[in-house]
């Protein structure tokens, strides 16, 4: 084993240039859940580590989720009567909700404004739309572009299809000495944004690289997934793999100058947690360590109530928190080579640790139990991944009160799904959640009248 990262083949000033070009090459390809820009994704990464490409077919039923539909589209665009383009897909893959389903008429402006997204805002930038569980169309603009558009007819056409296929993920396994495993996951499902998440898949195909060569104990490995959907596939088709899974971390948003924050997972002093913050210190570089919450990306289904993996996730800025996040403002300008070479050295380095460390027993305990003389617990149904919401008609059930508190109560959703484990009343979910408890009271009767939680 090598014993820091100077005896990489190659110097990380090498690494950054690599993982950037690779950056660039993805760039372009417009990527969705399913289909075929995934497959062009994973065959690219595919001249670096000898990844295996694996295919759900539609209709599989992945715990209470199903594999949809798979979506490909090959052009859209809004022109003028004169035939003019004035929204244009070859220019942007972000300018079409993903998951469109073809359309191609004349309408009004009025019609085609109920179809069009854009941001008040940030009016410079086209925002990230999708929609893969409703079946409907639309464009994404600049709000800037969208209020100088006349009042006119407009040719429409979207030129996809959504049909059976299948869902489409790639998996690298490292075989060390031990069985015990690292999980390394990104997601491989967005278009053409680069920090969130082409900064994720690069440096994760990076580690898979130079990490291959290497004499390592642990085994490692590598998954490139689509989010969501297909941590709940992956999850619901390889139960027999969970046990030998160690450690954990999610790779997204590793690309722009913010400094390093860390997500801790759910359990929140296991050896993943502590082995990063480590790290972090040792770099001497400004960083944050955040508790576990139950949104973001894949750690909040690898961290789910059924599973409780110690699974947690190192980025820079945080998703949803700098103002380019999931829009064409998080380009190749965004990001820069630095940022993506020192997150690919502090994930190494966390790697090296943990493999120093192998076979030590961590003394932690593995929950956090609080007590609580309260009497409201309640058990997930189904504690395994997050239940596909959409099914269970919720937001609609909260009536008037839910556009005024939506945030909120969405939050209450996700606290309780993933804190009802028996072990957390809902006195200490709202304590952890800092939400008020009659919200958590009165979400959880909801979840409670729709199946989804039983009182313990
Ligand atoms: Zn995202």
């Amino acid at each position: 084993m090598t014993a820091d990262i100077s005896n990489l083949q190659k110097s990380s000033e090498e690494i950054k240039e690599e993982m950037f070009s690779l950056m660039q090459e993805l760039f372009p390809i417009c990527r969705s859940i399913t289909g075929n820009g995934v497959r062009k994704t994973l065959e690219i990464i595919k001249k670096d580590i000898s990844l295996l490409k694996f295919e759900i077919p539609t209709g599989t039923e992945v715990f209470d989720w199903t594999i949809p539909k798979e979506w490909n589209i090959v052009d859209a665009y809004v022109s003028d009567l004169t035939g003019k383009r004035i929204i244009d897909f070859q220019k942007s893959n972000l300018h079409v909700v993903s998951y469109s389903i073809p359309i191609k008429k004349q309408i009004s402006l009025n019609e085609l404004k109920k179809h069009i997204f854009s941001n008040p805002e940030k009016p410079d930038y086209i925002p990230y739309v999708t929609s893969y569980y409703n079946e409907t169309w639309g464009f994404c603009l600049e709000h800037n572009e969208l209020i100088k558009m006349k009042d006119e007819k407009y040719n429409v056409c979207i030129e996809s299809k959504l049909e059976n296929g299948s869902l489409t993920y790639g998996e690298f396994f490292i075989k060390g000495e031990s069985e015990d495993e690292i999980l390394i996951s990104t997601y491989t499902c967005h278009p053409s944004m680069c920090n969130d998440n082409l900064s994720g898949v690069v440096v994760a195909t990076a580690l898979a690289k130079y990490l291959k060569n290497l004499k390592l104990k642990y085994s490692i490995r590598f998954l490139f997934i689509p989010e969501t959907i297909g941590a709940i596939s992956w999850l619901s088709l390889n139960q027999n793999k969970i046990k030998n899974v160690k450690h954990g971390l999610v790779l997204t948003c590793l690309g722009d100058s913010g400094h390093f924050i860390y997500k801790k997972s759910r359990i929140g002093n296991a050896e993943i947690d502590e082995t990063v913050e480590k790290i972090l210190k040792k770099l001497k570089k400004k960083f944050e360590i955040v508790e576990f919450f139950p949104w973001g990306s894949d750690e909040r289904q690898f961290c789910s109530p059924g599973f409780n993996l110690p699974v947690g996730s190192l980025m820079r800025s945080m998703y949803d928190k700098f103002p380019e996040y999931h829009t064409s403002g998080d380009n190749l300008d965004f990001v820069n080579k630095n940022a993506l070479k020192e997150s690919f050295e502090a994930y190494f380095l966390i790697i090296l640790e943990l493999e120093k460390k192998i076979g030590i027993k961590n003394i932690h305990s593995s929950e956090e139990v609080i007590t609580s003389d309260k009497e409201s617990y309640f058990l997930r149904m189904n504690p395994k991944c997050e239940p596909r919401l959409g099914k269970y008609d919720i937001y609609e059930n909260f009536g008037g009160q839910y556009e005024k508190r939506k945030k909120e109560l969405k939050n209450a959703i996700f606290w309780i799904l993933n804190y009802s484990d028996g072990f957390h009343s809902l006195e200490d979910i709202a304590r952890k959640s800092k939400l008020d408890l009659d919200i958590i009271n009165k979400t959880a009767s909801l979840l409670e009248s729709k199946k989804l939680i039983l009182r313990n």
